[in-house]
């Protein structure tokens, strides 16, 4: 008994030795430790000894197998280390596939803001930008908003100071614009706007984009004109336009304008309010007093102005129907873009 022990433990030592990678040394573990192996036949056999020579044999076949179990243990761990070492020493496989590293995206509102610049750039406007802490005079006065006019109660304003605010539309910038450029002048002005407000369909932050263009002999059908352009390439060809009259203090006449709707091709939905129309925008003919602002003559030259939220025409395009989404960061929200 002993003596084939003994045998085994060489003819173990010798299959060890020869074992290169982690497949052999799992055969040698089968061929003396597996259901078959050669130290399970020989507890097999144990059953021919008498009951008194079993404790002994049990207890040295269990040692010769707890030794075996502890060089395969070593043996593989030192093939680990090997293998470990092989990077240390400064070469790797070069034919490995690399690591891909995520991609970004540019944020819906972005692309909204990129593609509204580039329409409105192939229809000649040039893009201007201004600040977004205002005085009270651009944000209002110069918009024909003087101070206790009821205009002002439409916009819940962030105030600095009294006469410093956060501006609460783009449209300053058509101010701005005039006083330092004489006419014609042809402008969008896209950026952020704060208001007040929050809800599904309201952000204190949002964005509008501005347009201003005044020439001689410009007309509401040259603001229907543009804006038709514009809706047809955001929205596409179908897409129809609606004027409704409306009141804007900088605007005569001013009309908000109507898209048939983009979810039900004006069938009437949930989304429109079953009447088939959404309103996109507010636009007008510029008022003459505002051209007292800034020192052009309304004699000579006539103009119109409009202004869209971004977020606004980027829900109805995309079928967003929370606002929040927008800033939330939330990447599963950002990788459908
Ligand atoms: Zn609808």
């Amino acid at each position: 008994m002993p003596t084939s022990l003994a045998k085994i433990g060489k003819s173990f030592e010798k299959d060890l030795q020869g074992a290169t990678d982690e497949k052999r040394l799992s055969d040698i573990r089968v061929k003396y430790l597996g259901k078959k192996g050669l130290l399970t036949s020989i507890r097999k056999s144990f059953r021919e000894l008498s009951p008194e020579e079993r404790p002994a044999a049990g207890k040295e076949l269990n040692s010769v197998v707890s030794k075996l179990e502890k060089a395969l243990e070593e043996k593989k761990s030192q093939m680990e280390l090997e293998k470990g070492s092989s990077v240390e020493k400064g070469w790797i496989d070069v034919t490995l596939p690399g690591k891909r590293p995520p991609l970004g995206r540019k944020h819906p509102i972005t692309q909204t803001w990129e593609e509204v610049t580039r329409i409105f750039m192939g229809l000649g406007f040039d893009v201007v930008e201004g600040p977004e802490v205002e005085l009270d005079y651009y944000n209002f006065e110069a918009l024909n908003i003087p101070k206790d006019h009821p205009a002002r109660d439409m916009q819940d304003t962030f105030y600095v100071t009294e006469e410093v605010l956060l501006r609460t539309h783009t449209s300053p910038v058509q101010i701005r614009a005039m006083e330092n450029h004489p006419p014609p002048i042809s402008i969008i002005s896209p950026g952020k706007v704060y208001r007040c407000d929050a809800d599904i369909t309201h952000s204190p932050m949002f964005h509008q984009v501005e347009g201003l263009k005044v020439d001689k002999n410009i007309s509401l059908a040259d603001l229907k004109g543009v804006l038709e352009e514009f809706v047809h390439q955001y929205f596409g060809e179908d897409t129809k336009l609606r004027f409704r009259p409306s009141f804007f203090p900088f605007t005569e006449p001013s009309a908000e304008v109507d898209i048939s709707c983009v979810m039900c091709d004006g069938m009437g939905c949930r989304v429109c309010g079953h009447s088939g129309w959404l309103e996109i925008l507010g636009s007008g003919m510029v008022d003459p007093e505002v051209y007292r602002f800034v020192g052009y003559d309304p004699e000579n030259w006539t103009g119109f102005a409009f202004g869209m939220g971004l977020e606004r025409i980027a829900m109805l395009k995309y079928g967003i129907d929370d606002i929040r989404l927008f800033f939330e960061n939330d990447h599963r929200f950002l990788e459908q873009f």
